[in-house]
This record gives C-alpha cells, sequence and structure tokens, in this order.
C-alpha cells in the first residue's frame, strides 16, 4: 500500500544573505504570477506556478512550489535544524540550502513529491509531500468492529479469533463522546452569545483535535493487537428514521471526518478498514441470530438484553470476520495437527 503525506517544517535560522535571496524569490514570484513578466524567478519555479495556479487573485500570495526532482534534502547533524533542503532560485547557482525543522522524520527511502515553499506572517515554512511503501500486516488476529453508535458516537468491540472459531470479545471504548460533549456545550454557548461565529471555529477546532486524538488512539490500539477495522458503511445509518433528536446529534457527529481519518491512520500502520453492509446490525441479536428490539438504547432479543450500541458492534465486527484472513494462534494450532 502506497501512503502519501505532507511533512510540513519551519525553515529556521536562516543568515540576513540567505534570508534576503529567498523572500526575492518569494517576492519576484508574485509581482511575475500578477503580470510582471520580466521577475525574475528561477525558470521552473515559474513553470511550476504556471502549472498549478489557475486564477490568480490580487490580494493573494501563492507558495513556491518545487518540482520533485529539483528537491533535495539532507540530514542535518545540529541542535538548529533536522534537515537542510535544497531548493532552487534565480540568484543563487546550483540553489539554496534551507535549514528546516520537522515534527516528523523524512526516511531515507521515502519518495520526496512537489513541495511548497509557504510565507505566513513573515515566516516561511516548507510542505514537503512524500509518498512509501507500507507492508499490509499479514498475521491478522481479529477485527475491531466499531458501530458509528446513537447515543454514544462510536462504540467498539475487539473480536479476536478467526472465523469459525469462537472469538473472544471485548468492548474497548476510546470515549468519542467527548465530540458530544463538546459539540453541546457551544451549542449552548452560539445559542447564548451574539458572537456565534468565533464560538463556530473554537469548536471545530476542538473536534478535530479530539477527532485526530480517537483515531491515533484506535488506530495504534489495533496495531499493537494487530486486528483489522470493521465500521458499517454510512448510507445505512444516516437513513434509519431514530426520531428527530436522535437524527440531529447523529447527523452532527462528524462520522465522515472520522472515517476518512482513521482510514489513513490504519494506511498508515497497514492496518485494512473494511466497510461492511450496515442493514440489520441494530436488529440483530449478536449472540442467537434471532430478530429482537431496539428500546432506549437497549437490545432485547427473546433470551437476553444488552447495550444496543455494543450489539450493533459486535455485529459489524462479526461480518467483517468473513472478509479477512484471520491468523488466530486457535486456528493455526488446529491446522498443525
Ligand atoms: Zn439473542
Amino acid at each position: 500500500m502506497e501512503v502519501t503525506k505532507t511533512v510540513q517544517g519551519g525553515v529556521v535560522q536562516l543568515t540576513n544573505q540567505k534570508r534576503r535571496e529567498l523572500n526575492t524569490e518569494y517576492q519576484n514570484l508574485q509581482k511575475y504570477l500578477q503580470g510582471d513578466e520580466d521577475a525574475e524567478v528561477y525558470s521552473a519555479n515559474k513553470q511550476q506556478a504556471e502549472r498549478f495556479y489557475d486564477t490568480i487573485k490580487e490580494d493573494r500570495e501563492y507558495p513556491i512550489s518545487v518540482r520533485k526532482d529539483l528537491i533535495d534534502i539532507q540530514e542535518c547533524e545540529s541542535d538548529v535544524a533536522d534537515y537542510f533542503v535544497k531548493i532552487p532560485t534565480a540568484q543563487r547557482y546550483g540553489g539554496l540550502k534551507l535549514p528546516v525543522k520537522t515534527h516528523t522524520e523524512i526516511e531515507d527511502d521515502w519518495e520526496i513529491g512537489e513541495s511548497k515553499v509557504i510565507k505566513r506572517d513573515g515566516r516561511f515554512y516548507i510542505h514537503i509531500s512524500v509518498s512509501y511503501e507500507v507492508e499490509p500486516v499479514s498475521d491478522l488476529q481479529g477485527v475491531y468492529g466499531i458501530d458509528l453508535g446513537l447515543r454514544n458516537p462510536v462504540v467498539g468491540v475487539a473480536l479476536v479469533g478467526g472465523e469459525g472459531s469462537c472469538p473472544k470479545v471485548q468492548t474497548v471504548d476510546f470515549h468519542a463522546d467527548r465530540i458530544q460533549k463538546i459539540q453541546s456545550r457551544y451549542a449552548y454557548l452560539r445559542r447564548n452569545t451574539s458572537t456565534g461565529k468565533k464560538w463556530r471555529d473554537s469548536e471545530y477546532n476542538k473536534v478535530e483535535d479530539i477527532l485526530h486524538n480517537v483515531t491515533t488512539e484506535i488506530a495504534d490500539y489495533c496495531e499493537e493487537n494487530k486486528l483489522a477495522v470493521a465500521v458499517g458503511d454510512l448510507e445505512g445509518i444516516q437513513n434509519q428514521d431514530q426520531g428527530r433528536v436522535m437524527n440531529r446529534k447523529l447527523h452532527r457527529f462528524p462520522h465522515y471526518k472520522f472515517k476518512q481519518l482513521l482510514r489513513y491512520k490504519l494506511k498508515e500502520r497497514g492496518l485494512p478498514l473494511i466497510e461492511v453492509d450496515e442493514a440489520y446490525t441494530s436488529q440483530t441479536c449478536s449472540k442467537c441470530g434471532e430478530k429482537g428490539e431496539r428500546y432506549r438504547g437497549r437490545f432485547r432479543c427473546s433470551g437476553t438484553e444488552m447495550d444496543a450500541d455494543y450489539n450493533g458492534a459486535v455485529n459489524i465486527g462479526q461480518r467483517a470476520l468473513s472478509k479477512v484472513e484471520i491468523n488466530s494462534l486457535d486456528s493455526a494450532g488446529a491446522t498443525v495437527t
């Protein structure tokens, strides 16, 4: 599986000379884009800009887009920076070497893609796009089934062991209900203050943070335990009529974003995200297979009663077990004898 991502770094500790040169390339690119044909910009940087920036707005500045074969990255053995990133400029023959600090390490075997030099509030940043191969995990031990639930937005159950064997079932909760708490608090603030927009932005950032945390925690857990992840496809859940209030809550939880982040983080770790048809997962008993009823967050069949979201998560996990190859220790032992 190929993973691509953007490594973001800050250009640090520039000498005055280098700062001037970088600034000149940047400012001249802006002039060129605004119609000054004679502005002195490295030719490939001009071509990149022409390729990527279709419409040029007068009140906007555009990053220097650097072609992937013209960027050169070297590790830097100093406290000041992590890498030296060389980019071509019209001012300096052979390119300008920028000291860059990043949060993420750039491995030697990663492929470097198109990159951008950005100026924000007087500082320069570089966004380097990279891609690399991830080996799929070959000895999966089970499935982590997720019900995008009604009361608790993300209910997860780990099923360890393959299809046919009897999987061990365990609820593993990553507290995504933190998101709903924030959403209701901000809904209150928005209603009761005049600065609605400000609250909305602040809510968005907080929700985004938690989504990142929750999906990272799930991905780490599944990496450690070698579990594939199963979620229901969203179509089903959004169309079920669960009453107006519930529907509103359901639609507000960013399920799409959640899935998108989770899929990416699993891919980075070589784990699959399996989407299963969610039909009847909420009405079927995960223990006996009988049809039952949900009522106020509980599921009931003729023989038992349990949390409805838990029941849904187990059903989703079980449906996925038949779709992936699980090399559980049980079944491995069985084939040897
Ligand atoms: Zn039952």
